[in-house]
C-alpha cells in the first residue's frame, strides 16, 4: 500500500512546478495512520513532549568526575535509562568528534532501541547523523566528493548513486536518518559552508538535489537500504549578510520564492521525509520563529507531513541569541507554535528543562495539545515509514557491500567528473609520465584536506581515523618516476583558525626548480564548517600565492591544483600558471582522479558550478542583471568580469555546437517548445560535454536576468561523433515572481542560448 502512494508522490513531484498549490504528502495509509492516532491517545503529555526532544550522543555517555568523555566511548545506562524511560526521549544524534567501527555503531543502536522498546508504548528511537558525503563518522566506509564537486558534475547520477551509497552504509550501523542535503544556494563565497551547498544555481541545485532525495530514500517504501532525508536549512541559512555563519540575512520575497525555495519545494514533492530549519534569521525574523515559513508555506501550502527538526540548540537560542524571547518557556512556545515538530535540545539538564517547560506549556494552553499531537503524529509517521517499530534493530549481516571496491569506484567516478580544468595553456595538460614533477604547496600530501569538514570529525582535521588512500603526492609517486616534494608553506589550525606560514623549503624547491620539467603546486585551504570556518577574506593566503610567485621566476612550467571549498582569490596567480585544476574537495578518492587527470587518463568534464570571483569585494553571479553592469570608470555597461563564469570548464577535447534549432518562434502558454542542438567531438579523444540551455526574457516588468539555467545534460562523445541533443520547455519555464507576488510569463521576446548559439521566440499569452 505504502508503495503505491510513493509512486504517486513521485510523479507529482515528476509535473509540479513552483507556482503551484500543492500536492505532496507523506501520509500512510489509512490504517497505518489509524493506529499512530491510536498510540497517540494513549500517550500521556510528558510521553508526547519526549517524542519532540531530541538529544545528543554524549549527553547519555559515561564521563570523568570532571565531565571528560570516557575513553572509548560507553553508553552509561543510567543515563540513557533517564533519557528514554523517565524523560520518553524520541531522538537521538551525533558523535562526539569521533568514528567508530561499524561493530560499535551496530551495538550502540541496539542498546538504545533496546531500551526504548522498555518504555510504556515501545516507541523506537530515531537517530540522525549528519553522513554528508558518505557515512563519514563509520570506519572503512565510503567517503564521496562534497556536494559543491557533486554539482560540479553536473551529472544527476553521481548525485543518486552518492545518496544511495551513503544510505546504505549509514543504515547498516543502524542509523536511519541523515541530515542531508543542504539546499542552501552557495551565492556567497565567504560563507563557511559554501562546499556543503550544490552551488551559485537554483535549477542546478534543484535538479541534483531531487536526485540525491532518491538516493537516500529509494523510489518507494523506505527499505533497510536506505534512510530518511533531512532538507537544510530551511530557508535562507547560506547567504548571512556578514558572511558570518549563522548570523542575519535580508532577502527579499521575491528572492526567496525564486532562489531559495525552489531547492526545497522540489525535494519535498520527491518525497523528502524531514527538514531542518535555518538556525539563523531571516529579515529579522529566526528561522525558528518563522510561522509563515514553516507552517504557512512548508506544511499548509507544500503539504509537508514529515517533521521539522530544529537546529543545533536553536529554540534555546530564541532566547539565547536571537533574544526574541525572554525566557526559554517563552522560546519554547515561539518554536513549537511556529512549526518546529523536534528541538535538538542537545545536553543534559538542557533537555529536562526542555521537557519539563513544555509540559507546563501545554497544560496552561500556551501550546495547544492538538499542535504537540500534530508534532508527535509526524514524527511517528517518520519511525513508521522507516519501519522502526516493526525492525528498530538492525540486522548487521545485510550490509555485505559495505566499504567494496565497486563502492569505492563509484565515489571516484564523482570524484573524476567533479575536478574542473579551468585553464591549460597549449595544451600542456595531459602530461607525460616520463617527466620530473616537483611537487609543492600545503594540500599536496593530506588526505584531509581533500575530504574536507563533516570527515570523521566534525572540523575534519583529525588524522587518526582516515582510510587508507592516497594523497596528491602519494599517487603521483605511483604513476611518476621522479616526483621531488617540498612543503612550500604550512597551513594548520591556530587559535580555530587557518593560519598559513612560510616554509623555509621554498628556497629550495626554487633552486631545483632548474631541473625539473613541471611544477605541480597545490593550494587552497584547511578544512573548516560552521563558526570554525568564518574568515576574514576570500584572498588566498600571501604564504600560498608566494610558491607560485617565486616559482614562476624560475620559469618551470606551472600546474595549479587547488583543493578548496569556496573560489579563494588567484588574480594574481592566475597568469603565472600554465594549467589550472580546480578539484573541490574531492574525498577520499580525489587524488587518484586528479593524478588521472594530471595523466590524460580521464578526461575533465567537471563544469564550476558558481561564478568565480575576481576580486574579494565584488560577488556577482551568472544571473545577474543588465543594471548590475553599470561600470561606473568606463559608463560602459561591462562590470561583470568574473575570473571564470558559471558552468566554465576545459576538456582535453573539442565540442563544437551547431544546429540550434526552436520548433516555434512563437508560443502561447499552452504550448511546449522543443530545442534541438548538435554538438560534435571535434577533437581527437573521447570526452563528456556538459551541454546548457539558458533562457534570457528581453524585458519584463520586474527586471529580467541576462540568463537563466533552464535545462542541462551530460553527454559523452567519441572523437568525430555528434550527439543531437533535445530539451522541452514550457510557460512553466519562463515564469517570475510578479508586482503582485505571483508566478506570471508576460509576452513577448525570449532568446535561447546554449554554448555560443541563440534563437529568439516569442511568447504570446
Ligand atoms: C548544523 C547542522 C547539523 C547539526 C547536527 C548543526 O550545528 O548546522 O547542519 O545537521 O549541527 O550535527
Amino acid at each position: 500500500m505504502y508503495k503505491i502512494y510513493f509512486f504517486v508522490i513521485s510523479l507529482l513531484g515528476f509535473f509540479s512546478c513552483q507556482n503551484e498549490s500543492i500536492t505532496s504528502s507523506l501520509l500512510l495509509d489509512s490504517k497505518a495512520e489509524e493506529s499512530i492516532d491510536n498510540l497517540i491517545n494513549k500517550m500521556t503529555i510528558e510521553e508526547k513532549v519526549g517524542q519532540t526532544c531530541q538529544i545528543t550522543l554524549d549527553a547519555i555517555l559515561k564521563k570523568d568526575t570532571l565531565g571528560v568523555l570516557l575513553e572509548p566511548h560507553q553508553i552509561d545506562q543510567k543515563k540513557l535509562n533517564i533519557a528514554l524511560l523517565n524523560y520518553n526521549v524520541g531522538s537521538l544524534l551525533n558523535v562526539s568528534n569521533h568514528t567508530f567501527s561499524l561493530k560499535k555503531w551496530q551495538n550502540i543502536i541496539n542498546n538504545i532501541q533496546a531500551t526504548a522498546l522498555k518504555t510504556n508504548h515501545k516507541i523506537p528511537v530515531i537517530y540522525g547523523i549528519d553522513a554528508i558525503h558518505g557515512a563519514n563518522y563509520i570506519q572503512n566506509s565510503t567517503l564521496f566528493p562534497q556536494e559543491i564537486s557533486l554539482a560540479a558534475t553536473w551529472d544527476t547520477s553521481h548525485a543518486r548513486i552518492m545518496a544511495e551509497i551513503t544510505a546504505y552504509e549509514t543504515r547498516a550501523s543502524g542509523v536511519p536518518w541523515n541530515f542531508s542535503p543542504v539546499l542552501d544556494l552557495g551565492r556567497n563565497p565567504i560563507w563557511s559552508r559554501f562546499f556543503e551547498t550544490l552551488g551559485e544555481d537554483v535549477y542546478l541545485a534543484k535538479t541534483m538535489g531531487k536526485s540525491i532525495i532518491n538516493g537516500y530514500q529509494g523510489n518507494g517504501m523506505i527499505d533497510k537500504y536506505h534512510v530518511a532525508a533531512c532538507l537544510k536549512h530551511f530557508v535562507g541559512y547560506s547567504v548571512p549578510s556578514s558572511g558570518r555563519d549563522r548570523t542575519p540575512a535580508l532577502i527579499p520575497n521575491r528572492s526567496l520564492e525564486e532562489l531559495h525555495l525552489p531547492p526545497f519545494r522540489k525535494a519535498i514533492d520527491a518525497g523528502a521525509l524531514t527538514v531542518m530549519v535555518n538556525s539563523a534569521e531571516v529579515n529579522g525574523i529566526p528561522g525558528h520563529a518563522n510561522k509563515y515559513l514553516l507552517t504557512d508555506i512548508l506544511k499548509n501550502k507544500w503539504g509537508f507531513s514529515g517533521f521539522a527538526v530544529s537546529d543545533w540548540e536553536d529554540v534555546i537560542n530564541l532566547n539565547k541569541i536571537a533574544q526574541t524571547d525572554s525566557t526559554l518557556k517563552d522560546a519554547i512556545a515561539t518554536a513549537i507554535n511556529a512549526g518546529v515538530d523536534m528541538s535538538m535540545v542537545p545536553y543534559n539538564p538542557e533537555y529536562k528543562k526542555y521537557c519539563a517547560l513544555f509540559t507546563q506549556l501545554v497544560n496552561e494552553g500556551r501550546v495547544s495539545e492538538s499542535r504537540l499531537d500534530d508534532a508527535v503524529r509526524r514524527i511517528l509517521r517518520v519511525k513508521y515509514h522507516l519501519d522502526l517499530f516493526e525492525n528498530p534493530i538492525p540486522d548487521s549481516s545485510l550490509y555485505s557491500e559495505f566499504g567494496s571496491k565497486e563502492y569505492a569506484t563509484a565515489a571516484y567516478n564523482a570524484a573524476s567528473e567533479s575536478v574542473t580544468l579551468l585553464k591549460n595553456n597549449n595544451g600542456i595538460l595531459p602530461l607525460s609520465s616520463e617527466n620530473k614533477i616537483l611537487l609543492i604547496g600545503p594540500t599536496a600530501n593530506s588526505l584531509n584536506f581533500l575530504n574536507g569538514a563533516w570527515t570523521h570529525t566534525w572540523q575534519g582535521v583529525d588524522t587518526s581515523y582516515n582510510n587508507n588512500y592516497p594523497t596528491i603526492k602519494t599517487a603521483l609517486e605511483k604513476k611518476f618516476n621522479d616526483v621531488s616534494y617540498f612543503e612550500g608553506s604550512k597551513m594548520i589550525m591556530k587559535d580555530k583558525d587557518e593560519c598559513d606560514m612560510p616554509s623555509s623549503d621554498l628556497k629550495n624547491a626554487v633552486n631545483f626548480a632548474k631541473s625539473a620539467d613541471f611544477a605541480i603546486v597545490c593550494l587552497g585551504e584547511l578544512p573548516s564548517t560552521e563558526r570554525p570556518g568564518d574568515i576574514l577574506t576570500l584572498d588566498l593566503p600571501e604564504e600560498q600565492q608566494l610558491i607560485v610567485k617565486e616559482l614562476s621566476k624560475t620559469g618551470i612550467p606551472i600546474i595549479l591544483v587547488l583543493v578548496e571549498g569556496r573560489p579563494k582569490i588567484i588574480r594574481e596567480i592566475e597568469p603565472l600558471s600554465a594549467a589550472i585544476l580546480q578539484a573541490y574537495l574531492p574525498g577520499d578518492q580525489g587524488a587518484n582522479a586528479i593524478v588521472d587527470i594530471l595523466i590524460g587518463k580521464v578526461n575533465p568534464s567537471g563544469k564550476l558550478p558558481y561564478t568565480y570571483p575576481r576580486y574579494n569585494g565584488v560577488i556577482m553571479h551568472y544571473d545577474h542583471k543588465q543594471s548590475e553592469l553599470l561600470n561606473a570608470n568606463t559608463w560602459k555597461n561591462n562590470y561583470y568580469n568574473p575570473q571564470w563564469d558559471f558552468g566554465f570548464g576545459l576538456s582535453y577535447t573539442k565540442f563544437e555546437y551547431s544546429n540550434l534549432t526552436v520548433s516555434k518562434n512563437k508560443i502561447t502558454s499552452t504550448d511546449s517548445l522543443l530545442v534541438k542542438v548538435n554538438v560534435t567531438n571535434i577533437g581527437d579523444r573521447v570526452g563528456k560535454e556538459v551541454i546548457q540551455m539558458y533562457v534570457r526574457d528581453h524585458y519584463a516588468s520586474i527586471s529580467p536576468p541576462l540568463k537563466q539555467l533552464k535545462r542541462f545534460t551530460k553527454v559523452k562523445l567519441n572523437p568525430l561523433e555528434t550527439k543531437t541533443i533535445e530539451f522541452t520547455i514550457n510557460i512553466e519555464d519562463l515564469k517570475f515572481y510578479g508586482k503582485d507576488n505571483e508566478w506570471i510569463a508576460e509576452e513577448g521576446e525570449f532568446t535561447i542560448s546554449i554554448n555560443t548559439l541563440s534563437e529568439r521566440f516569442y511568447l504570446k499569452n
